[in-house]
């Protein structure tokens, strides 16, 4: 690992109650990152102006929906480009992202039918990073 990269990363893996069931997601070496200066934590749902906690949302098709069907596209598109601009700010090329999320999670994510079962495919965010040419890593990939 190259010791000046910038990392943009989930903020629930740095330990902020921000996920919908408002838990987190702590994880040591994205914690390390940040306290070295060289990680910033973002988590687009609530940049984008989603409550937490809130109900859980999936990406179906183009959508992001919850379990009752309530749309909520705008606020992932909303806050995933104010992730992206905060992440580019501050000179970051990687992202470290929480798996299977409809924001953050990439190359699996869950399938919209609130049944559990993933699909390929990236969350809102995570899609968004890949086509600016961010590299995407998993906590794991550290
Ligand atoms: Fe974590 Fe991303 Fe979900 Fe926010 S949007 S809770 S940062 S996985």
């Amino acid at each position: 690992m190259s010791t000046d990269k910038r990392y943009v990363v989930s903020a629930c893996l740095a330990g902020v109650y921000c996920r919908y069931n408002g838990e987190q997601r702590e994880t040591p070496e994205v914690i390390r990152l940040v306290e070295q200066g060289r990680a910033l934590p973002v988590c687009p749902e609530q940049l984008g102006g989603l409550p937490t906690p809130r109900p859980p949302l999936e990406r179906r098709g183009d959508r992001v929906v919850d379990k009752n069907g309530n749309d909520a596209t705008g606020e992932f598109e909303r806050g995933a480009r104010e992730a992206l601009r905060l992440a580019r700010m501050a000179g970051c090329t990687a992202a470290v992202l929480q798996a299977r999320s409809p924001s953050c999670g990439f190359g699996r994510i869950y399938d919209g039918t609130f049944s559990g079962a993933l699909i390929p495919g990236d969350g809102v965010f995570a899609a968004l990073c890949r086509e600016a040419g961010l590299e995407l890593l998993a906590p794991e990939d550290l």
